[in-house]
């Protein structure tokens, strides 16, 4: 007769993790929610609203000035290991500009 055997793994102590993110351009780490997640699909860099794409990410504030810093600077390419082509540099461009105007509402 075998005996059933129950193993007591130990568990680990959870820590409350906050999830933060540091932002590519100004290093300055916040949490995912005051942060845009870009992320490369196949052959563009799209901003992931939800966080929930599969694949490199690299995060930037809500601030034109962070994206122009990070897209300009290469620096979104360089985390996502990946080129980004000038239409599509354009477009996440307008894209940040746009996340200004709607916060400056607020
Ligand atoms: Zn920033």
């Amino acid at each position: 007769m075998k005996t059933l055997k129950v193993e007591h793994k130990p568990k680990q102590p959870r820590i409350r993790h906050v999830p933060e993110s540091t932002c590519i351009a100004c290093r300055r780490k916040a949490g995912k929610r005051d942060l845009v997640r870009l992320v490369c699909s196949g052959e563009a860099i799209e901003a992931d609203l939800k966080g929930k794409k599969p694949g490199r990410g690299v995060y930037l504030c809500l601030s034109s000035e962070c994206w122009e810093k990070g897209l300009k600077s290469n620096r979104v390419e360089h985390g996502l290991r990946t080129n980004l082509s000038a239409d599509n540099r354009l477009l996440l461009l307008e894209y940040g500009r746009g996340l200004t105007k709607k916060e400056s509402i607020q």
